[in-house]
């Protein structure tokens, strides 16, 4: 079979020191990237242009359309820098935090003083209460607030460890009034959009309006308009995610920050609500953090990461995501390929995926023509779904349906295909130009088996906008049988 060995699960990966050449990221696409997050938490502007290129020269070496995801690090609260390595912290320490650059006002007699990024103090201070908790180090020391003193605070450890300059700062249980996007976010944009980034990921989203005040702002201030993709691991955004899911294209599980803000033992359960959410709303969903972290110094995962990623997989997501593993770990490579093994493994065994068994949205045509696509390829065997889509819209509408048969999206824009780069099964073919011809049909079948998607004799199932292929006018679904043999002469012009 043609398809068989397709996964339908894409994987994203961070780059870093590990990844940061056009032949190292070559190689991950090879073993299975499809999209590279650019993760700016890290890095300057100038690592990050030569990131973008090495990947776009990569993906053209290996031939593949791989998407290209800006994380913004949004209001990630961070100790600033602390002398000598860093300071010892034990249960009882009072320490006062005070805005870097200034001199501590209130007392520091018998405390601990700590400088914290001068942007948050004053906000942060007013946003948090006597017996508010403030954890460092991705949750690894508590303390407790005593004392508020604009813009300083001064806090009581009660599970100490050593902290060292840099290090987050979380603020469970309390919400915070700080935008999801700072100074640095919109400087940093300005770059994704002038590069072209397909994707963009905001950190620390609340509510819908943190998406669309971004949103219009791209609107206003570029051609450029990438994706947007809200980052899923405070509080607010855990316990109402209907209206971000409304206005967002993807979501991103951030299981890091979302393990210190809930409590570890609530990831597995918020993971499965926002898969099936996302996915009975059709919006893509990318599972991340820790996946394989073992990896990051051992060349095999552990049993309980494999299972991860599996379970990811049998959950429903559209893609999984590796982050210091392929940024910063010792075996980028044998990570890709590990993660892309399980995933295909996972995939041949449908019986445990959740199904979520969605009827289409009513009076939709797009809905209805690929929920029947879907249904029809499976009862007639077809050996794949081409999907005749100028944005891509009517192949995340089949995904979302998540046919046995593989998705074939047929485009004429190469930016339009990489924004699919982390959607489940949508695997795409460009072709120069997506016009209406004659024997539509016999094009697409050329196309398939040009592209050893199909073959001679093979059913087909064929979407499109009939007759003149134009934006959103997807109305037809066709069963066709692959006859190139006796093509007409048309149908060869028109795709050579
Ligand atoms: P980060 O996001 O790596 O940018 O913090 C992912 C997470 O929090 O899990
Ligand atoms: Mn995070």
């Amino acid at each position: 079979m043609l398809n068989s060995s397709r996964r339908k699960v894409k994987i994203v990966c961070t780059l870093g020191p590990s990844s940061n050449t056009r032949e190292k990221i070559e190689k991950l696409v090879r073993a299975g990237l499809d999209t590279a997050r650019l993760n700016f938490s890290h890095g300057t502007h100038e690592v990050h242009r030569g990131l973008f290129q090495a990947v776009r020269d990569a993906a053209t070496s290996a031939g593949k359309h791989v998407g290209v995801l800006q994380d913004l690090q949004g209001p990630k609260l961070r100790v600033g820098k602390l002398s000598q390595g860093g300071i010892q912290l034990k249960a009882g320490d009072e320490v006062l935090l005070y805005p870097e650059g200034t001199d501590p006002r209130s007392s520091t007699t018998g405390r601990i003083a700590i400088p914290i990024s001068a942007e948050i103090a004053e906000p942060l201070s007013k946003d948090v209460r006597k017996g508010s908790r403030i954890l460092f180090d991705d949750g690894k020391i508590w303390s407790e607030v005593k004392e508020v003193h604009p813009p300083e605070m001064v806090v009581t450890v009660s599970v100490g460890g050593k902290l060292t300059s840099n290090k987050g700062m979380n603020l469970p249980g309390t919400p915070l009034s700080l935008p999801c996007v700072t100074d640095k976010d919109l400087k940093d944009l300005k770059l994704g959009l002038e590069l072209g980034v397909d994707s963009v990921a905001l950190s620390f989203v609340r509510n819908p309006k943190d998406i669309q005040t971004v949103r219009d702002q791209i609107r206003k201030n570029s051609n450029h308009h990438p994706l947007l993709v809200a980052k899923i691991e405070r509080e607010e955004a855990v316990y109402a995610p209907e209206g971000i899911l409304e206005v967002t294209d993807g979501i991103l599980i951030a299981r890091g920050d979302m393990a210190v803000e809930l409590g570890a033992e609530k990831v597995p359960i918020v993971q499965k609500m926002l898969i099936r959410m996302s996915n009975e709303l059709g919006v893509p969903v990318i599972t991340a953090t820790q996946m394989l972290e073992s990896m990051i110094s051992s060349p095999t995962p552990t049993r309980a990461e494999a299972s991860d990623v599996a379970n990811a997989v049998f959950d429903g997501t559209d893609a999984v995501m590796l982050s210091a593993e392929s940024a910063s770990g010792e075996y980028p490579v044998e990570a890709v390929e590990t993660m892309a093994r399980i995933v295909l493994e996972a995939e041949s065994e449908t019986k445990y995926s959740v199904h979520a068994n969605l009827i289409p949205v009513s009076g939709s045509i797009v809905e209805s023509i690929e929920f029947s696509a879907s249904r029809i390829a499976t009862h007639v065997g077809a050996t794949a779904i081409a999907c005749l889509t100028h944005s891509g819209t009517a192949a995340r509408t089949l995904a979302k349906y998540r046919p046995e048969t593989p998705i074939v999206a047929i485009m004429d824009s190469a930016a339009s295909l990489r924004r699919l780069s982390f959607v489940w099964g949508v695997d795409g073919v460009l072709i120069p130009e997506l016009v209406a011809t004659d024997d539509l049909f016999g094009m697409v079948s050329r196309v398939l088996v040009d592209h050893q998607r199909a073959e001679e004799e093979d059913l087909i199932v064929v979407t499109a906008g009939v007759p003149s292929l134009g934006r959103g006018t997807t109305n037809t679904v066709k069963v066709h049988q692959v006859k190139l043999k006796n093509e007409t002469k048309d149908s060869k012009r028109s795709v050579r």
